[in-house]
């Protein structure tokens, strides 16, 4: 996926954008560099179609659109700011090629209504140079009027970072390579499978095996995928040997609040703690609220919906993210980072068959220290080695 992204207007001169409470002309680089820094970021190409200065707005507009269409770019963005003869004029609107409501361009518009802005929708553009005439799918997003004062001062209050946020999040999702996973959405892989993969990977691990459907559980009350909730807690706790800052009996499998020797959050129970511990990932997942009671204490830090994907809380939920490479953009192109090894873990797990019933009772146990084995952990070994013939004793 490659995304072109415009600066609105030159900087000054012919071309430049118009001026109220604030210039234009500043704000949309301020808006598109943000934006592009989190798409690179992110490990979408990006190429900046923004002209600095021309001899005349056409001179402008059409250098704007050469650049865009000297590449093939999958999207073209133009960052505006409006204004209007009354100065009366209020709130965002997005422009496409026939009016085309586009989702990414409707999300762009909710979102920043979630922020205090009017919602003028998603309009025709097609009388726009910058629309009419780029190759690839395109949108000009005015953000808000900068020369009315009710905006203008929406706009200072939400601050550059979450109205950047709030365009991004919108595009995200349909920006990035399609072999991301999403945080959202419903478990795929069973509690059997999540109880059984964890105990391939330590079977000593039998006192968890009521997590999974805790996480499954909790996942649906938000939204968020409780499957990868849990193969994370898998990652975070080394397949709960534990050995990190966190101790097992803090019900925190997530490392929430722990920093290098810190040993972090410590919760009630299991399920208030697994609750936590989804609560955190939809604060980076999504920008909606929470549906349960928040008993996440660090909830509040998050920067709303800044990873909606596994892989993007590598160097977010998990700083730096990666190991054994120069920088994180090296790992990140080896899929070597912390959500993708989330992501490389749940498709593991849901290759993982869980035993049937009736096979359980084929296997046989005999191994030596049998009288601390249990039917989970035999069951593990069976899976471990599969064809093997496993002896059971009672405990
Ligand atoms: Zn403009």
């Amino acid at each position: 996926m490659i995304v072109g992204i415009n600066c609105g207007h030159t900087i000054s001169g012919p071309g430049a954008g118009a001026v109220g409470y604030f210039s234009e002309s500043e704000h949309t680089r301020h808006v598109g560099y943000a934006l592009m820094d989190k798409f690179v970021t992110a490990g979408v190409q990006v190429v900046d179609c923004t002209i600095n200065y021309a001899d005349t707005q056409a001179d402008y507009l059409k250098r704007a659109v050469e650049k865009a269409n000297n590449q093939d770019l999958d999207w073209f963005i133009s960052i505006h700011f409006n204004a209007s003869p009354k100065h009366m004029g209020h709130g965002v609107e997005v422009y496409t090629y026939e009016g085309r409501q586009y989702p990414d361009a409707l999300a762009v518009c909710n979102n920043m209504e979630k922020l205090g802005f009017k919602n003028r929708g998603v309009k025709v553009g097609s009388g726009l140079y910058a629309i009419r005439k780029t190759k690839a799918k395109s949108m000009l997003i005015e953000v808000c009027f900068c020369d009315n004062q009710e905006d203008a001062s929406t706009y200072v209050s939400a601050t550059l970072e979450k109205v950047v946020n709030a365009i991004y999040t919108a595009l995200y999702k349909y920006v990035i390579d399609k072999d991301e996973t999403s945080i959202l959405g419903k478990s795929i892989a069973t509690a059997e499978q999540l109880k059984a993969y964890m105990l391939m990977r330590n079977y000593q691990a039998v006192s968890y095996t009521h997590l999974p459907q805790l996480f499954i559980e909790e996942g649906d009350k938000e939204g968020i995928r409780g499957d990868g909730a849990f193969i994370q807690s898998c990652k975070e706790t080394g397949f709960f040997k534990f050995g990190g800052d966190v101790k097992p009996g803090q019900h925190n499998y997530a490392g929430l609040g722990a920093t290098g020797g810190v040993p972090g959050l410590s919760f009630p129970d299991d399920r208030t703690g697994v609750r936590a511990q989804i609560q955190h990932l939809k604060a980076y997942a999504s920008t909606e609220p929470l549906v349960m009671k928040c008993v996440d204490p660090r909830y509040k830090y998050v920067n709303k919906g800044c990873a909606p994907t596994w892989e993007q809380l590598s160097g977010k939920w998990a700083v730096p993210g990666y190991s054994g490479y120069n920088n994180f953009a090296d790992a990140w192109a080896a899929k070597d980072t912390y959500g993708h090894h989330i992501v490389k873990m749940l498709k593991e797990a849901l290759q993982t068959v869980s035993i049937p019933e009736q096979k359980k009772q084929e296997y046989i146990y005999s191994v030596s220290i049998a009288d601390v084995w249990t039917q989970a952990e035999a069951d593990a070994i069976a899976l471990c080695h599969p064809g093997s013939k496993v002896h059971k004793i009672t405990v």
